[in-house]
């Protein structure tokens, strides 16, 4: 009897608050690799965005978000778990656990229609979502395959047009007695950095602006910088490069052709066939990566737009959330480096943008501290859902309306497992304050001290100035009660779970029913 006045209670009391104020839509847009440093409202000096700079002045602007493992698909179980990858069991390129209740199981079950669109990249079958429509592994950008429950269809045209489209339709056709949380996941802009035509022809003509670290000499580091194979100048493939191999080549003879680095180039230049070196060779493939990087990025901006167009011109501006983020940052020539991993500023960093005018005022910009393990309880927040305790983020919310709570985290913990792995990253973990970064390649005992305040391009190790070394006694400490506290105990020390994430899936075996194609 008395539990069923406490539900009655309960229900009355959810209904008095849907009466009042409706719970927000929430439309989740997340890139792939797409890091702050092009991003108009970040402060890009290489590029222009003005979709998702209007995103931004017409909410939110969080300036320090960051994923804790900045890597494609750890980070996607920390947005689904709200957990750190040691809790949600996802270090590397290994599947999720189908079984794992997530955020979308629980948005559903407290009276979301949920559906993800575009590229999950976990593995297993995307659970809790009423809809759902994927691309295989890291898909296609031409043509690509996408598959749902029953199998598989082909779409024509270019992925990022294709997941906005299919995006829209999802919006269109949902269930309009319930709220929704719909994630729209592009696959841009990640490598191999393929454009649409329109932005390759319209990126090619332009000359980028070199980040001002892009010579950095790795002098004062940990060894781990000089290790890594992730370096425009000697990492990026003629693939990469988009260089045409010579027509007569064996198909074995081509495919190996366009996985060499090459050390020469020959180039059109003011109409003149140039022979690129040295030097001029690596500022070349600077331009080369950045021109495709960016015209990718171009696209992504579009479907900001015209998924914010389509809200605005059904009604639903008002009471939706908006949010564009990324998995991750990615380096732009920083270091002389592609690719993210490491847990230096822009690989590690994530946009994020909301619009939300029932709940956001217009020009926010908040300084907390905030990861991507935040995003499930925010979700929750918002549906006025139970946050489970082994979340171990923290809703958002409160920034979103302007305030920081007194006791809100002064310090995030981070850390990479994939070594060894692609690009030969050295395994890290750390600790990032407002002020300063602590960082440990624990296989080979090495540590970074970076003054961000001071040294915002993390070139300087302090860790070894005598200066430093109460403020690194310090941050020890605290990194390691980080560890405790979070339950980091070095789960994945001794052994990593084994990529499994880009097999093949079985729906790809049998053709969808309502294919057209
Ligand atoms: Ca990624």
């Amino acid at each position: 009897m008395l539990a069923w006045v406490v539900i009655t209670a309960l229900v009355l009391s959810d209904t008095c608050q849907a009466a009042t104020s409706p719970r927000p839509n929430i439309l989740f847009i997340m890139t792939d690799d797409h890091a702050t440093q092009a991003i108009g409202a970040y402060g890009s000096r290489v590029n222009q965005t003005p979709n998702l700079d209007r995103l931004g002045a017409q909410g939110l602007r969080l300036d320090r978000c960051y994923a804790v493992n900045s890597i494609c698909t750890p980070s996607r179980a920390t947005l689904l778990t709200g957990q750190y990858s040691h809790r949600n069991g996802v270090p590397v390129f290994n599947d999720i656990d189908p079984a794992r209740t997530t955020v979308a199981h629980r948005m559903r079950d407290s009276g979301y229609y949920t559906a993800m669109i575009g590229k999950w990249h976990l593995g297993s079958d995307p659970q809790g979502f009423d809809h759902w429509e994927i691309l295989p592994g890291q898909g296609r950008y031409n043509d690509p395959v996408l598959y749902d429950r029953d199998g598989h269809r082909i779409y024509k045209g270019y992925v990022t047009d294709i997941i906005t489209r299919l995006t829209r339709n999802v919006l269109q056709k949902r269930p309009k007695d319930r709220p929704f949380f719909v994630m729209c996941h592009h696959k841009a802009p990640h490598r191999e950095w393929t454009p649409s035509d329109r932005y390759r022809r319209e990126f090619a003509l332009k000359t980028i602006p070199e980040p001002p670290t892009l010579w950095d000499d790795h002098v004062g580091r940990a060894d781990a910088l000089r290790e890594q194979r992730q370096s425009i100048f000697k990492n990026l493939s003629r693939y990469d490069l988009k260089l045409t191999p010579p027509e007569d080549l064996s198909p074995t003879d081509r495919q190996r052709w366009l996985n060499e680095v090459p050390t020469e180039v020959s180039w059109m230049i003011d109409g003149q066939p140039t022979v690129l070196r040295g030097r001029d060779l690596d500022r070349w493939k600077y331009q080369r990566y950045m021109q495709d990087y960016l015209g990718c990025v171009q696209s992504v901006d579009d479907s900001v737009g015209e998924l914010m167009e389509w809200l605005d011109a059904n009604g639903l501006r008002e009471n939706t959330l908006v949010i564009y983020t990324s998995d991750q940052g990615f380096f732009l020539g920083e270091h002389g480096m592609y690719d993210k991993r490491f847990m230096y500023e822009p690989s590690s960093r994530m946009p994020f943008l909301a619009r939300w005018p029932a709940g956001i005022r217009p020009g926010s910009t908040s300084e907390a501290l905030a990861i991507n393990c935040d995003f499930a309880p925010t979700f929750l927040d918002l549906a006025g859902a139970r946050i489970p305790e082994d979340m171990q983020g923290r809703s958002l919310v409160p920034l979103f309306q302007g305030k920081r709570p007194a006791e809100w985290r002064s310090e995030i913990y981070y850390r990479y497992y994939h070594d060894p792995g692609h690009h030969n990253t050295r395994a890290h973990y750390g600790i990032r304050t407002a002020t300063h970064k602590l960082i440990h390649y624990w296989k080979a005992d090495q540590w970074e001290l970076f003054d961000l305040v001071q040294d915002p391009d993390e070139l300087r190790n302090r860790f070894g100035d005598a200066d430093q070394a109460e403020r690194v006694a310090h941050l020890r400490q605290r990194l390691r009660k980080l560890q405790t506290e979070l339950g980091d105990t070095g789960q994945f020390t001794d052994e990593l779970p084994k990529d499994t994430v880009d097999r093949r899936p079985r729906q790809m075996d049998r053709k969808h029913p309502d294919s057209e194609l």
